[in-house]
């Protein structure tokens, strides 16, 4: 197979992209306004492969990948545009921080997540839920492309002290070391595999010694399979990653390989099919997973088109989230009976073998909620609700109500059914007396 060379296109020479001459000017003063806030990125493989210029500005890829004006407020949006028309800098830096700011850049809560070990902060991990511990490999912290939608923005954009990352495996084999009821290892980023093979190696390979028997599956997060799948094709380390992983499974271990797919034209070119069959091949299971986006994937028929593709692939469909709430969020967000209903919908369409997806999940700070459905109990319309992961995993798996609410996006708008006072997590500390749980991690 002929070698592709990576080619990226930023901020500063997105211009130089062939297909630029098919935006209209205002498309084109969007993509310089928003991307000073959200930041920006594409490929060559991504434009020239995934995108139908044809359909540009409203193809989900484009969406995807490239800054649209209706992403940021008006208000915002003319701030930043005439700032940048005056030639200002350090106001326009000013002014790019303070919307960044509001802008919920560290959605959930995610920095109760990070754990200690021998008295030192790990900000490269996260560890939330007992068996799975996220790390963050340094040399992973960017991605091939950078999603409008993406919660992990602030690393991306400069934004140093948000950035969770960390040097030292070291730190990750002594925190697990201490911790035999982790089972899980989730590598994620950014997108770890923009790190090397080797480096990929340095934070795996002791996993699989003896020491660490309590660790039985080793999951990459990672759109690299969507947005580059010549990394385990023909980019010079693919076949050094492909023997890594080939490793994991001789070793004993799953590794677990979780695909972020956001669009069924994802997984309809050649190479990525090709990427599939290489990775299924060393013993890997592919799982899927996607928010729900307006403007990109808010249809049924999308994620039973999308779903029913990766079965037929060899993909095991995950998870479906709601988009977060940071960001862009007011660009795409669905509101939550509309989600529900797009995912019964879906799931309804396809056959059982499709039907280990989970959703419409959101990732909240107790953990991740399902929306189960909507719902009359005595007159009352409500949600029903359930843990799937929790801080605490005696709460996981129970029903409970929330009341209904037509326009609510997020779990932080919702509150109790039946006129009552608190959720039932929010009792007898449940959560933990900070909600900053590490007690829940030792049981
Ligand atoms: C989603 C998530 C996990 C993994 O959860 P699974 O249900 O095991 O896939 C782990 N930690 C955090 C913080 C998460 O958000
Ligand atoms: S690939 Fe994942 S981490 Fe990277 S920008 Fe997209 S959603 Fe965010």
């Amino acid at each position: 197979m002929e070698t592709i060379k990576y080619r990226n296109y930023i901020l500063r020479n997105f211009t130089d992209l062939p297909q630029i001459s098919s935006l209209t000017q205002e498309e084109q003063e969007a993509i310089r306004v928003v991307g000073q806030v959200l930041p920006f990125k594409a490929n060559n493989y991504v434009v020239e492969q995934l995108i139908d210029w044809n359909n540009v500005p409203n193809d989900p890829i484009f969406t995807l990948t490239f800054p649209r004006k209706e992403m940021l407020s008006r208000k915002n949006y003319n701030e930043v545009k005439s700032l940048l028309d005056k030639g200002d800098e350090a106001a326009l830096k000013q002014k790019v921080y303070d919307i960044r700011m509001k802008l919920n850049p560290n959605p959930a809560g995610q920095e109760k997540n990070i754990p200690m070990v021998d008295g030192i902060k790990l900000h490269g991990m996260q560890h939330k839920y007992r068996e799975t511990v996220l790390f963050f490999p340094s040399q992973g912290q960017t991605c091939h492309a950078y999603c409008t939608f993406c919660f992990r923005w602030p690393q991306f954009s400069g934004m140093n002290e948000l950035k969770f990352a960390m040097k030292e495996a070291d730190l990750l084999h002594r925190y697990l070391l201490k911790h035999p009821k982790v089972t899980d290892v989730l590598f994620t980023g950014g997108d770890p595999l923009t790190a090397k093979a080797s480096i990929m190696a340095a934070y795996i390979e002791p996993l699989l010694t003896k020491e660490f028997d309590h660790i039985k599956n080793i999951r990459i997060g990672t759109k690299t399979l969507s947005y580059w799948p010549y990394r385990f094709l023909t980019d010079k380390d693919a076949d050094d990653l492909l023997m890594l992983f080939e490793k994991v499974q001789k070793a004993g271990k799953h590794l677990a390989f979780q695909a972020h797919f956001n669009h069924p034209a994802e997984l309809s070119t050649d190479v990525v099919k090709q990427a599939i069959e290489r990775i299924r091949n060393t013993g890997a299971q592919i799982r899927t997973q996607s928010p729900l986006l307006r403007h990109i994937n808010d249809d049924p028929k999308i994620w039973a088109n999308m779903w029913k593709e990766q079965v037929r692939l060899g993909l095991i469909p995950y998870y479906m989230f709601v988009a977060r709430d940071t960001g862009s969020k007011e660009f795409f967000d669905v509101p939550l009976e509309k989600a529900w209903d797009i995912f019964r919908k879906a799931y309804r369409s396809v056959s059982g073998v499709s039907r280990t997806v989970r959703g419409p999940s959101m990732s909240a700070g107790p953990g991740k909620v399902q929306v189960l459905g909507v719902t009359e109990v005595h007159g009352e319309k409500v949600f029903v609700l359930r843990f799937i992961q929790c801080r605490n995993p005696k709460l996981i798996d129970i029903p409970f109500f929330a009341k209904y609410d037509k326009k609510a996006t997020w779990f932080d708008e919702l509150v109790p059914a039946f006129g009552e006072k608190e959720f039932f997590f929010q009792k007898d500390n449940l959560l933990g007396k900070n909600g900053r749980d590490t007690d829940f991690i030792w049981e």
